[in-house]
């Protein structure tokens, strides 16, 4: 296992299953490919496994597959028809239970409508709508027809919607009068107008009703769908693609720069996702899954619409806020539906401890088998209350490590293999198929213990295909660095026993006296005071230190901003990871800049203390939390 990420024997033995897997699958990928593509339906079979032309992978090349026949068509032949595939929960209260057989019913009549407008394979299709079932089936018929979707997330702008339509050149856009949010209309409608003054692209907009307030049909260019839909037939045939086709260009959450349109084909990222979803979560005939990402997010397309559906699986789609209109909102849902896996992130799971357990208490979580969390690391504090309170203290959780890029998960637990002992904060082992490594500046693999650059050393078939129109910026983003390597941008460790621990951004490293701190070290010490609910991490130039540590905390309930308990915190980080870690200066704020995808942006945090330009806030969730910002470093230059 020369050059592979694999650790000593010896460190796995236990998990005798899961590392026979892992390591067929990194001696022989093609073969074990090919296996895992032999569980799917393909109209024709591939002539070749991988063309891998560094930088650009090819899987089953040859092979034709349709990505809505595997999701739907497949299930409706079996007693599956009459299954459930979404339980969807408006955030009204209102409600509706969609079987196989009906999205199978919506989705040809979805494909006809799209065909009766013009579509076909190829084009590219835009959505952008709230969460209701209409998006799943709209992504479903695009991909039956072979034409290419973009999800744009319904809490955009309309700069940020009109940059995407832009940047895909799209000609159809699907949006609705209007979503909730927060108990408001999200008039996506009038946003989208706004945005088609900037977007000429568009010649057709389909509208769908949720919100029922009046907006401007522009005659000739705007249809309403339940309009279209009287024309539309009732079967359209799954148009078998190229397994290198297109099946979306999604844009990645704009954490650290300008978001990047990500192409995924159809083929091998059906094969990763499909395979991947069963390891990870173990799913099974009678499970109720839960993943609340919005579909807008690589987590919405994998592990919300073609994983599960792959799978036959009965997922839950919730459209509104989980705090709305009360806190237990999310703990109501899973007793409703009786959910079995439930798959979330550390900042959803951060907001709602904000609330205290009580609230949880009321509701009977007893349906729940296993946990997920994805889109940042979990700090051990986040783990142990999500096991204990919402877990029961019986149910694993799976700390998911993937990116836009990677189509799926990489980095997890597998029980749908084999469960490894769980360590809180760290995302334990390589999925089969994934050689993940961790390597120092000039790209040599780092010793257990030492901390470096993750890196994926091969071709897998969830492999993004590029960036949309931008060859260049592929190249330069994530095949410069280390010639050969896929550079993830991510700063992480292995522990003795092999278990992977991400640290957060490359870029986001912190070099303190000579030492190399991961941002999310030092934000982990920081929650792990009993006073803070979320922290991040950043630095100002020190002459002495190289840089020096700046914290931004929020609070938990109950506690007040004091110099005592400034001082205190600095005490417990310093008594935590040592006196190098020891803040310079501590701030509490209310709320952190993050992405509209809830990942803290700590990007503008460094900008504001450098004094540097801020770059493209299109994905803020909210310009308040960097005015606040703004006027802490203010007042910190004054003291200096
Ligand atoms: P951009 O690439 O535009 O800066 P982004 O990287 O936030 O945005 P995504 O593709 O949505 O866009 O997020 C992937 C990133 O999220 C990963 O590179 C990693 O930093 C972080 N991440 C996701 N899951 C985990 C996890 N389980 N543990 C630690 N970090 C995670
Ligand atoms: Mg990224």
């Amino acid at each position: 296992m020369e050059g592979t990420s694999l650790p000593s024997e010896a460190v796995y033995w236990p998990f005798k299953k899961y590392l026979g897997m892992y390591k067929r699958s990194i001696e022989d990928p093609e073969h074990f490919w090919a296996e895992e593509a032999r569980k799917l339906d393909w109209f024709k079979t591939w002539d070749t496994v991988l063309e891998w032309d560094p930088p650009y992978a090819r899987w089953f090349v040859g092979g034709k597959i349709n990505a809505c026949y595997q999701c739907v068509d497949r299930h409706v032949k079996t007693w599956r028809r009459s299954k459930v595939a979404i339980y969807w929960e408006g955030e009204l209260g209102d409600s509706q239970v969609l079987s196989y057989s009906t999205l199978y019913r919506w989705v040809n009549k979805f494909a006809s409508v799209l065909n009766n407008l013009g579509v076909s394979k190829g084009d590219k299709v835009v959505l952008y709508l709230p969460m209701v079932p209409e998006l799943p089936i709209f992504m479903l018929a695009c991909a039956r027809i072979g034409a290419v979707h973009t999800v744009v997330f319904s809490g955009f702008s309309a700069q940020a919607l009109a940059d995407r339509i832009n940047d895909t050149q799209a000609r159809i856009l699907v949006t609705a009068d209007a979503g909730f949010r927060r108990g408001k209309y999200l008039e996506l409608k009038n946003i989208s107008d706004e945005a088609l003054n900037l977007a000429p692209s568009i010649e057709k907009v389909v509208v769908t009703r949720r919100g029922n307030i009046p907006v401007n049909m522009k005659p000739g260019r705007d249809f309403w769908l339940h309009e279209l839909l009287d024309d539309a037939v009732s079967y359209v045939p799954a148009e078998p693609v190229e397994a290198t086709h297109p099946l979306y260009i999604l844009y990645t959450s704009g954490t650290t720069g300008k978001p990047k349109g990500i192409v995924h084909g159809t083929g091998g990222y059906l094969v990763f996702t499909n395979s991947g979803y069963k390891w990870v979560f173990d799913v099974k005939e009678e499970s109720v899954y839960w993943c609340t990402a919005d579909v807008g997010w690589v987590t919405g397309h994998s592990s919300v619409v073609y994983g599960p559906l792959c799978h036959g699986a009965a997922i839950v789609l919730y459209e509104g806020a989980p705090d709305y209109p009360s806190v237990d909102r999310w703990w109501d849902i899973v007793e409703k539906y009786g959910v079995t896996i439930f798959y979330t992130s550390p900042t959803g799971i951060r907001m709602l401890m904000r609330y205290g357990e009580d609230v949880v208490k009321r509701h009977d979580l007893s349906s729940l088998e296993l946990l997920g969390s994805v889109g940042e690391a979990i700090n051990p504090e986040a783990w142990h209350w999500y096991y204990r309170v919402i877990g029961g203290e019986r149910c694993p959780i799976v700390d998911t490590w993937w990116q836009t890029e990677t189509g799926g998960t990489m980095i997890s637990p597998t029980p749908g293999i084999e469960l490894v002992p769980l360590k809180p904060g760290s995302a334990t082992f390589p999925l089969p198929g994934v050689n993940a490594d961790i390597v120092d500046e000039s790209g040599k693999p780092v010793p257990a213990g030492e901390k470096g650059y993750l890196v994926i050393k091969s071709p897998w078939p969830g492999m993004l295909m590029g960036i949309h129109g931008d060859p260049q910026r592929y190249k330069d983003t994530y095949w410069s660095k280390f010639p050969g390597m896929f550079y993830t941008g991510d700063y992480a460790i292995r522990d003795k026993d092999g278990y992977f621990w991400l640290l957060g951004r490359a870029d986001e490293v912190l070099k303190i006296a000579g030492h190399r701190i991961g941002t999310i070290e030092i934000e982990d010490a920081a929650v792990s005071h009993e006073a803070v609910v979320e922290a991040a991490v950043t630095s100002r130039p020190d002459p002495v230190k190289g840089e020096g540590v700046v914290i931004f905390a929020t609070l938990q309930q109950g506690f007040e901003p004091s110099p005592e308990l400034k001082n205190k915190l600095k005490q417990h980080i310093r008594s935590t990871l040592g006196p190098v870690a020891t803040p310079d200066e501590i701030y509490f704020v209310s709320k952190l800049p993050k992405t509209r995808s809830g990942k803290i942006m700590r990007r503008v945090l460094k900008a504001v203390a450098s004094g540097a330009s801020i770059g493209d806030l299109t994905t803020l969730e909210d310009e308040a939390s960097v005015d606040e910002v703004k006027r802490a470093f203010e007042e910190l230059q004054k003291k200096v």
